[in-house]
């Protein structure tokens, strides 16, 4: 691990700690937060309104995490880019940068690889290594926002990138403070959204700091025979546990839970299975996104070619239901798959 610390997982606290130790006036830290937050600049010798010895005290003392886009990849609607980003320890990592009619959100990662194992899924297939920290999650807003022109920036995130977000908990909350704070990027609670394989138990700690972040669980299937194969932890934590968190969660909060559910040919995409969510669900404040399944390759699972029919069933039983618009299936945007092609020889 490098040397220096990372400026981005500084809080205001420890960065005035910081100046006062050197004899530096507090005023400074507008200044370098301004330089990092809204000029984007990662080398300390650009804040040309900072000291000169004050800057080497800076590089001396401080790196700027996610500095380094070592790939992008546009698709080709220009509608999404992913990035594939070196961390100061060699470790890769992917955010992925969309566009939507109401603005442009970053799908952040919160660990490099990932411990669940979900069956579809890339990032679960190489393992894990590492949480990210705070800082990290920070610098890929900050990259994100280097990659788009001057006059674009990120406006909503949504923690659903490599990772199991709950996993990483109190860098994931560190993470929510510093973004929404209005010297830095000031992003809304309102426009976070952490995704979740099912950690009950970090899902009502989530709850009980009452954060307005919207909560999307990936359900992937009614029914624990199902669930179990497609995300393992379904054996820690089954499907009625989860539901009754998500619940709890929607009542704490007062927000609308997501379900998310990538619809896989023959698995999970009969009308059964679209009966069965319906009850499951029926009555609480929640939304289903159907996610038409990204190809990966060596994983042996197909899309569904009934994506509409599951729709409209769901629709039909009264249940809040839309289908994710299809973004970057040319650019490898299933979690974990730039990563994967990258550190294939
Ligand atoms: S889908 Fe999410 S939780 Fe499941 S293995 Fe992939 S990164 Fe982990």
């Amino acid at each position: 691990m490098p040397e220096t610390r990372d400026l981005l997982d500084l809080t205001d606290e420890e960065l005035d700690c910081w100046l006062k130790e050197r004899g530096y006036p507090r005023y400074r830290r507008d200044q370098i937060l301004a330089w990092v937050f809204d000029r984007l600049v990662t080398d300390f010798e650009d804040m040309t309104n900072v000291p000169r010895p004050m800057r080497s005290d800076l590089s001396q003392s401080f790196h700027i995490a996610c500095s380094k886009v070592v790939a992008v990849r546009k698709s080709a609607d220009d509608a999404a880019s992913k990035l594939l980003i070196l961390l100061e320890d060699g470790q890769k990592i992917e955010t992925v940068i969309m566009r939507y009619r109401y603005g442009i959100s970053a799908c952040v990662s919160s660990q490099v690889g990932c411990k669940i194992g979900c069956a579809f899924c890339a990032s679960g297939a190489s393992g894990f290594v590492r949480d990210l920290t705070a800082g990290e999650m920070v610098g890929q807003v900050l990259a994100a926002n280097r990659s788009l022109g001057s006059d674009e920036r990120v406006s909503s995130i949504v923690v659903m990138g490599m990772g199991e977000p709950l996993d990483n908990f109190d860098a994931l909350v560190k993470f929510m403070e510093l973004i929404h704070d209005s010297d830095r990027t000031g992003i809304g609670y309102r426009r976070i959204t952490v995704s979740t394989s099912g950690l009950v138990p970090k899902i009502l700690e989530l709850a009980s700091l009452r954060l307005p972040v919207t909560l999307a669980v990936s359900l992937h299937a009614p029914d624990d025979l199902l669930r179990n194969r497609l995300v393992p932890l379904n054996r820690v934590y089954p499907v009625s546990t989860l539901i009754e968190a998500a619940g709890q969660y929607a009542e704490t909060t007062g927000r609308r839970v997501t379900f998310e559910y990538a619809l896989i040919r023959r698995v999970n995409d009969s009308d059964e299975c679209a009966r069965s969510l319906a009850r499951l669900i029926k009555g609480m404040l929640c939304h289903v996104n159907l996610i038409p399944l990204n190809p990966v390759s060596g994983i042996a699972l197909e899309r569904s070619d009934r994506v509409q029919a599951f729709h409209d069933l769901l629709q039909n039983e009264g249940i809040d239901v839309t289908i994710r618009r299809e973004l970057g299936i040319d650019i490898d945007a299933a979690c974990g798959q730039l990563r994967r092609r990258h550190a294939e020889p």
